[in-house]
Formats: structure tokens, C-alpha cells, sequence
């Protein structure tokens, strides 16, 4: 923790709306102000590994992942402008059947609270749930809240080939609804297209577009299916800026006019209303991007991200610091405002 140094008033301010540590200095933990006010930062897309519950599957995470020795995750946060994680650990259990599930969940909300306990101001934790299994899945996001402190859920965009809108779920849905807490959605790929070779070749499209796509059908089906209908107490927030749906969201409205005998399923609003009701986190590159998102979604539903370790950006505060068209009241809530009030963290 010695290259923990906590940035004082005496600090340079070199750009507007921000202080920062200067160039060439150590580790400095920079802070984040908009306008003379001190922002405490959460960055709501942030990955880790527990090694004891992979091995249950045969894997290992890699060692940017683990949580036993922070010292460079919290040096980049520092760098950044992060002043909160909040972890989540992509699912790879859904084929595990349910003994293994149980014991690989328990171990995975343990050190992800233990994770948190040894550094209570700089991470918090979605639960990890075994969503195959949704009674199951329920039961741990309640332990997950009441026993360990975790603050909600991660979820994969689909469950072993089935959509979350799927009725098997409901009780999970119901459970996160119940509780009030976040669940935060992130896309594994699309699996069937990789077994065909659309996906192939240079590019990396399993993951640059693959991971937005299975998001994009995640959350449509949720609209469509009625899911978010069932459930409107639901709060979800959908990795890499909800994928692709809000970048053409009037077109899922259109359908309802376009085809509507093929629209069987009455919604209670129009599609793109939904998107208004959830949140999606920060990571679309661009300021423009970042505007076109908050104006199909609001600026109330941003929540910063880095997809840290993945190195898709290192400048998630500066992006929301220098979009054009925000409030100073928008860039506090996209930069951490909101996803403090929805995860239980101290302003
Ligand atoms: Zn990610």
C-alpha cells in the first residue's frame, strides 16, 4: 500500500475540471473533481479471478485477475482516476452441475468479500450465481447480499445456449427485484456463431462484435419476452454501452409498426423506452458515442467502466470529463454519482 499517496488541495490542476498528479511522479492517486467538487469515481466493469473455484472447472485465471495482490490493480486505479471497483468475474460455471455449482459459487463470493474486506474504500462486489440453476442462483445472490456484502450480480448474456428472458429464470429475476440490487450483464460471445466461421478471421470478431451482439439479443430479448414487464423493479446495467441495441434503438419500435401481427407479445411500453430504465456502462470510446448513448438512454443511466485489466481504455474518466453536451451534474453521475447510490457505497 506504499505507493498509495493521497492526492492533497496543493495539488496542480493542469487541465480544467480535474487534478492530477504530476508527470513522473509515483503512483500518485489522482482525483477526480468537475468543477471544484471531489468525485468519487466507481468503475462498475472491472474483472477478477478466484483460482480456487476455477480449478473446479479444469481452469486458470490469468494472473492480471487475481485479487491476491492488488498492488498493480490499485496502481492503475490510481492512475485513472478509479477510486472504486466494483468486481464481477465472468461466468464459465454454467455447465457445472449443481454440487459443483454450489461449492464453486461459495468459494467465489468468499474471496470476492475477502477481496473487498482488505480494501473496503477502494472495491466492492457483484455476487457470482449460478444461473443454471435459478433457485439456486437465488439463494446465492441472497447470501451473496445479506452474508458477504457483495452488492448485487454479475450475469453471462446467456445461460448455457438459453436467453435470461427464458421463464426459467423468473425466480432469479424475481429474488434481484425483491432485493433492490444491481445486476450487471456481460457478454460471453455468441457460441453458436462461433461454431460456424462467421466470426473467423482476422479481427477478433468473437469479441469485437460478438460480445456487443450477444448483448444486444440479451437485452432485446428481455424487452421483447416481457421480462422487464414481469419485473419493473429490475436495475441491469449491460456491458460496453448495452452493446449495439442503443446505437439503433428506434428500429426495434419500428418492427411494432412495421410487422405487428409478427409482435404477438403486448409490451406495457415501446421498446425503446426500456432503454431509459436501464443502465449501460461508459465504454464506447467516443465522446460522440457517449453522447448519441446518453441521449437514447439518459445520462442517469451511465455507469462509468474500464473493462479493467483488459487494456480497451485507460482514460474512462477523461472520456466522461470531455464528452461534449453533459451538465457537470451529468459527468458526477456517469463518473460515479449513480452507481454509488445503486451499490451501497459512501459518497
Ligand atoms: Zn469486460
Amino acid at each position: 500500500m506504499a505507493d498509495l499517496v493521497f492526492g492533497g488541495c496543493n495539488l496542480a490542476s493542469a487541465t480544467p475540471g480535474y487534478a492530477e498528479a504530476p508527470a513522473g511522479a509515483p503512483a500518485r492517486r489522482r482525483e477526480v473533481v468537475v468543477n471544484g467538487r471531489r468525485v468519487k469515481t466507481v468503475d462498475v466493469h472491472a474483472h477478477c479471478g478466484v483460482p480456487a473455484a476455477m480449478a473446479l472447472m479444469g481452469l486458470k485465471p490469468a494472473p492480471s485477475l487475481l485479487m491476491s495482490q492488488p498492488a498493480d490493480r490499485l496502481r492503475a486505479m490510481n492512475e485513472q482516476g478509479i477510486d472504486v471497483e466494483a468486481l464481477s468475474i465472468n461466468p464459465y460455471w454454467y455447465g457445472a452441475d449443481r454440487d459443483v455449482a454450489r461449492e464453486l459459487i461459495r468459494l467465489q463470493n468468499e474471496a470476492l468479500a475477502e477481496a473487498c474486506a482488505a480494501n473496503p474504500e477502494r472495491f466492492v462486489a457483484f455476487a457470482s450465481v449460478a444461473l443454471q440453476h435459478p433457485d439456486l442462483a437465488a439463494e446465492q445472490l441472497e447470501e451473496g447480499v445479506k452474508k458477504y456484502g457483495l452488492r448485487g450480480a454479475g450475469l453471462g448474456g446467456s445461460v448455457a445456449g438459453l436467453e435470461l428472458s427464458d421463464p426459467k429464470f423468473h425466480p432469479f429475476w424475481a429474488k434481484a427485484e425483491q432485493l433492490g440490487v444491481l445486476v450487471f450483464i456481460h457478454p460471453q460471445g455468441t457460441a453458436e456463431l462461433e461454431k460456424t466461421t462467421r466470426l473467423a478471421g482476422n479481427g477478433v470478431l468473437t469479441n469485437t462484435i460478438g460480445n456487443p451482439l450477444e448483448t444486444t439479443i440479451a437485452l432485446s430479448h428481455l424487452i421483447f419476452e416481457g421480462t422487464l414487464d414481469r419485473f419493473p423493479g429490475l436495475k441491469i446495467c449491460a456491458a460496453h454501452g448495452g452493446g449495439y441495441l442503443p446505437s439503433y434503438a428506434a428500429r426495434s419500435d419500428a418492427i411494432m409498426t412495421t410487422f405487428p401481427e409478427r409482435c404477438v407479445h403486448t409490451l406495457k411500453k415501446k421498446p425503446t423506452e426500456y432503454l431509459r430504465q436501464l443502465y449501460v456502462d461508459s465504454i464506447v470510446f467516443t465522446g460522440e458515442a457517449l453522447r448519441h448513448l446518453a441521449a437514447e438512454t439518459g445520462p442517469s443511466q451511465i455507469l462509468m467502466g474500464t473493462d479493467y485489466p483488459y487494456p480497451w481504455t485507460r482514460t474512462s474518466v477523461d472520456h466522461i470529463l470531455t464528452a461534449p453536451g453533459f451538465t457537470d451534474d451529468d459527468r458526477v453521475a456517469m463518473l460515479g454519482g449513480t452507481a454509488a447510490k445503486l451499490l451501497g457505497i459512501r459518497a
